[in-house]
């Protein structure tokens, strides 16, 4: 068998064009541009990346940018206090933190600090609570991108035996309760899950969010089961005949994968293009709440 790809480019593009057409129709019929302030403390450069990434999509998506860039040096209590100015800023509807933040600044208190109405990442206690408990919340943007991508496979999700492998509070936890929250059975697997292996090949649903280069292999694959592929690892492209290349791989072996999977996302193309649309997505949500009207239904 091999197994279809999942799209996550096309389906992001997809995705993001539908947002910027909510956004174009709130503009023209209510004069509401959704803006989205994204801050970034220190010159990291894979973070320097993703934030000129994200301010790029967000321009392209018709809403305003915020950008706030910090020394790596600011003290705690100055990015506390530009938290506090976005929060009361009306034309800020959703404020984003890139992490990891300098050692100086506890991430979690900077976390706890957004207004959860604006909390675009969903990270803040009260939207992690209000998932769990099944309420409206603004939930993580690359868990979503995940439940997303499944969905173009799966018309309902209900019923399957999805297993999780990584427990963060960035991927695995959140994507574990939106599985839930469609009804599958889920296990999460972490690093002292006993024969892993034997757990995977339990899943119809699989999603690998470890870190680790091409971790999951083929036999651990139940035959035409899903696999979402979450992991972004660089790794020396030996084969490469322009040595010292690097190449991006998942956590997923994705040439032994695809053998057994169904369907499966590939690395780079899969998940990583669903997270900015799904950001996107948050902050429209956000704008529409805090202005109280109806979510778009997208
Ligand atoms: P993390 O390091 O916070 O968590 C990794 C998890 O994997 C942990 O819960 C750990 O228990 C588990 N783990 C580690 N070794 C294991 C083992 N041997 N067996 C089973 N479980 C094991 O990482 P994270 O932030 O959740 O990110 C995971 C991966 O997803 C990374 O490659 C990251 O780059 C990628 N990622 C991608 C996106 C995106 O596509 N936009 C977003 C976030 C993270």
């Amino acid at each position: 068998m091999t197994a279809r790809i999942i799209d996550g480019k096309t389906i992001a593009a997809d995705l993001r064009g539908k947002v910027s057409d909510a956004v174009h129709r709130l503009r023209r019929d209510r004069g509401i541009v959704p803006g989205i302030a994204v801050v970034l403390v220190g010159e990291d450069p894979a973070s320097s990346v993703y934030v000129r990434t994200k301010s790029k999509a967000v321009a392209e998506a018709g809403m305003h940018a915020f950008d706030r860039k910090l020394p790596a040096a600011t003290p705690e209590a100055e990015l506390l206090a530009l938290i506090a100015e976005l929060n009361a800023d009306a034309a800020v509807n959703g404020i984003l933190v890139q992490l990891p933040l300098p050692k100086q600044i506890d991430a979690q208190k900077v976390i706890a600090a957004i207004d959860p109405g604006k909390d675009v990442d969903g990270f803040h206690p009260i939207n992690v609570g209000r998932l769990a408990s099944g309420l409206p919340a603004l939930v993580p943007c690359t868990p979503m991108g995940c439940v997303r991508l499944a969905k173009t496979v799966h018309e309902t999700l209900a019923g399957l035996e999805a297993v999780v492998i990584g427990r963060s509070n960035i991927v695995g936890k959140p994507v574990a309760q939106l599985l839930l929250a469609e009804n599958c059975t889920v296990t999460i697997c972490h690093s002292k899950t006993r024969d892993l292996p034997a757990v995977c090949r339990r899943a119809d649903l699989l999603v690998a969010a470890i870190g680790k280069p091409e971790f999951v292999r083929g036999d651990w694959i139940k035959p035409g089961a899903t696999v979402i592929d979450v992991g972004i690892n660089r790794v020396a492209d030996q084969g490469n005949p322009n040595a010292g290349k690097d190449r991006i791989v998942g956590d997923v072996a994705y040439d032994e994968a695809s053998q057994v999977a169904g369907a499966i996302t590939p690395v780079p193309g899969g998940a990583g293009p669903m997270t900015i649309a799904c950001l996107l997505l948050n902050t429209l949500r956000a704008a529409c709440a805090q202005n109280a009207l109806p979510g778009p239904p997208i």
